[in-house]
């Protein structure tokens, strides 16, 4: 469970990312967070595993105050909360399964990855995560041979593998066409339902998020602006 009470986040220039955000997110929900550029979509994801830092307010994550995290503790805090970036940050001239690999051995350095320092067994569980997002057969690819959808979908994977309690995908569709971003979706979509793993996705696109997310909330100047179920926005948002 994510719960938030009195979230603030201001920059270090004054700007106020996020103001008094109140926020609970039960485990297995798919939550989409939409609003426009600037709203702070992006900073509140980011506080959740504390990339970002709050500036006030409660913020506990399965029981654990993310708020007085760091070092080890923190690290063993984020090997739970899975990240998906737009730009999918893989190493693209390695293949896709090593890719995978440095994904739940993150205490691993990937030059020990690239020279092989992993185990069968860890293996294995890597071509089982490529398997759920069915791209078993691009595991000995190298990345930068595939589409921007696949290179998401090994996002994903390498995401799984680490097996999360939560995803946190920051704008993971927003540079792939509209056919291929439905196809991430339901990717994401299946893993929610198939895992109970809570996954909170930034969307600009408000289709998209309604199509797929059971719950939306919506942003605006940081602050929460709509939270509600996706079969009850209404053309107000
Ligand atoms: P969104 O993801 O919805 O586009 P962001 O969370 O990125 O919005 O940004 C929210 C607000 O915080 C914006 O006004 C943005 O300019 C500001 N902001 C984001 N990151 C920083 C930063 N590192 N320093 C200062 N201001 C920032
Ligand atoms: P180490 O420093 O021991 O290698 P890291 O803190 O780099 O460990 O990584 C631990 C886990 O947290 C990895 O799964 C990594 O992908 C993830 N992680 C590290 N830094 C961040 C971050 N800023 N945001 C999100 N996830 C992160």
């Amino acid at each position: 469970m994510i719960e938030m009470k009195g979230v603030s986040k201001r920059y270090d220039n004054g700007v106020l990312g996020l103001n008094n955000i109140d926020l609970r997110i039960e485990q297995g929900e798919f939550v989409g967070i939409i609003g426009l550029s600037g709203a702070g979509k992006s900073t509140l994801i980011r506080t959740i595993n504390k990339m970002i830092d709050t500036t006030a307010g409660e913020l506990v994550v399965n029981e654990v105050d993310v708020t007085q995290l760091k070092g080890k503790s923190l690290r063993q805090f984020r090997r739970q909360v899975g990240m998906i970036f737009q730009g999918f940050n893989l190493v693209t001239r390695a293949k896709v399964v090593t890719n995978v690999l440095n994904g739940f051995v993150p205490d691993l350095p990937f030059w020990r990855v690239l020279l092989g320092y992993f185990t069968k067994e860890e293996e294995l569980k890597a071509l089982a995560a490529l398997d759920r997002v069915g791209i078993l057969d691009k595991a000995f690819t190298r990345v930068d041979q595939l589409s921007g959808g696949q290179q998401q979908r090994v996002a994903l994977a390498r995401t799984l593998a680490q097996n999360p309690g939560i995803i946190l995908a920051d704008e993971p569709v927003a540079s792939l066409d509209p056919v291929t971003a439905a196809v991430v979706m339901n990717d994401f979509k299946k893993i929610n339902q198939a895992d109970n793993i809570s996954i909170l996705i930034n969307i600009h696109h408000v289709e998209l998020a309604l199509e797929y997310c059971d719950r939306i909330v919506g942003i605006r100047d940081g602050q929460i602006v709509y939270d509600g179920p996706s079969d009850q926005v209404t053309e107000s948002i």
